[in-house]
C-alpha cells in the first residue's frame, strides 16, 4: 500500500463516519466508564494479604498476553469469531495508518484509533464479571476486585498507549525515553510487510519478547 492508496482509503473511511460521530464523546465515554469502574473496584478492596496483592501483577501479565493474542491471532488472522475485529483492524486501522504516517489528522479520525465504546461494556460484562464470580468463590472478594482493577487498568493502558502512538508529529511522546521507543515499535508494526509478523504488543512488549516477535529498527530521519 502506497501513500496514494492510503489517502484514498482515508477519504473513503472519513466519508463513511456518521454525521453525529464525535471523537470527544467517544473518548470521554470510555474514560468515564473505565474510571468509574476502577474507582468502584478500588473501594471494594479491604486490607488484602500479601498473597492477594499478587493478583494485580498476575492480572496485568494476563492482560498483556490477551492484548498480544487478540492482536496477533484475531486482528491479523481472518477468523469466524473475530471477523469484525479483523476488518476493523487489518482492514481499517492498518489501511488508515501506514509506517511513518501515524498521526491522526482530526478529532473525527479518533474513530479509527480507539476501540468502540461498547467494547468496554462487553469487557466488563463478558470477561470481568464471570472471572470475578469464579475468583470470588474459589479465592476471595479481594482477589475478585484486584483482578477487576488490573483488568480495567490494562484496558485503559492499552487505549492510552495506542492513542499516544497516533498523536500528531512532535508530540511529547517523541521526547520521553522508553515511551518514544514503544511508539517506534508500533510504527514498525504499521509497516505492511511485517504487520502480521512482528510487534503485536501495544503496551509493554513482554509477549513479543517471550514469543520471538519483537522487531526493532531505529526511526528513520525525516
Ligand atoms: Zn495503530
Ligand atoms: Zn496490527
Amino acid at each position: 500500500m502506497n501513500l496514494k492508496a492510503m489517502e484514498n482509503y482515508r477519504t473513503k473511511y472519513r466519508s463513511e463516519v456518521g454525521r453525529f460521530y464525535n471523537g470527544w464523546v467517544h473518548m470521554l465515554s470510555v474514560a468515564i466508564v473505565g474510571i468509574l469502574a476502577i474507582s468502584y473496584f478500588i473501594s471494594q478492596v479491604n486490607q488484602p494479604t500479601l498473597l492477594e496483592w499478587l493478583t494485580l501483577p498476575i492480572t496485568i501479565l494476563c492482560v498483556n498476553f490477551a492484548e498480544y493474542a487478540a492482536h496477533r491471532w484475531l486482528g491479523h488472522v481472518r477468523t469466524k469469531i473475530g471477523g469484525l475485529f479483523y476488518s476493523r483492524h487489518t482492514g481499517d486501522h492498518h489501511s488508515f495508518f501506514i509506517e511513518d504516517n501515524m498521526p491522526y489528522q482530526s478529532v473525527r479520525d479518533w474513530r479509527v484509533v480507539l476501540f468502540p465504546t461498547y467494547l468496554i461494556f462487553a469487557f466488563l460484562i463478558g470477561l470481568i464479571l464471570p472471572m470475578g464470580a469464579l475468583l470470588y468463590f474459589v479465592f476471595s472478594a479481594n482477589v475478585t476486585f484486584l483482578m477487576a482493577i488490573g483488568g480495567i487498568f490494562g484496558y485503559l493502558f492499552y487505549e492510552v498507549m495506542h492513542f499516544s502512538y497516533h498523536l500528531p508529529n512532535g508530540s511529547f511522546v517523541e521526547k520521553v525515553p522508553v515511551w518514544r521507543e514503544l511508539r517506534q515499535l508500533h510504527n514498525l508494526h504499521h509497516r505492511r510487510s511485517i504487520m502480521a509478523k512482528e510487534n503485536f504488543n501495544i503496551t509493554l512488549p513482554i509477549f513479543d519478547f517471550l514469543l520471538g516477535t519483537l522487531y526493532w529498527e531505529k526511526p528513520r530521519v525525516r
